[in-house]
């Protein structure tokens, strides 16, 4: 009987690592799409910059930098979120990038392993609440977990 048991716990564990493993790999996937949007309407905003520039050269008339000042806001705000979704991205890998040089690296590191450079530390309840959301149903593990973890802290 208990040898039963014991399958029916790995296959439940199998499937929730799978349940888990895809619901990443999905909202990866949503994420690149967002990137790409995003760059798209970067590329269109240039060639309004560049046909605005070439407008005013054909009329021979001056440009003004104030005029492009709009258009420049706007591709850094869309720069801003592409950055924040690659950021996302990381996070579901369980990685992030060093401030310092860039390189992806272990989102537990404190330390960059490339150049040494002392890391923000990570709120971990933050990431778990995070993967919580994305995962409703193992919501009651989860938060078995979060119980235990708090409990550690307080020893
Ligand atoms: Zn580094």
């Amino acid at each position: 009987m208990e040898i039963f048991e014991k399958i029916g716990d790995a296959a439940s564990k199998t499937y929730k690592y799978t349940a888990e493993k895809t619901s990443k790999i999905a909202k990866e996937t949503k994420k690149k799409m967002e990137i790409s949007d995003y760059k798209k309407n970067i590329n269109e905003i240039y060639l309004e910059i560049g046909e605005t520039v070439y407008e005013k050269y054909v009329t021979d008339q001056e440009l003004n930098l104030e005029e492009l000042l709009e258009k420049c806001t706007r591709i850094q705000e869309l720069s801003d979120k592409i950055a924040e979704c690659k950021n996302e991205i990381l996070k579901l890998n369980e990685r992030k990038q060093c401030k310092n040089c860039y390189q992806e690296i272990e989102i537990t590191a404190n330390y960059c392993p490339n150049c040494g450079f002392e890391q923000e530390r990570v709120n971990q309840e933050e990431t778990q609440e995070e993967v919580q959301d994305e995962t409703e149903d193992e919501e009651e593990i989860v938060e078995e977990e979060k119980d235990e973890n708090k409990n550690k802290e307080k020893k």
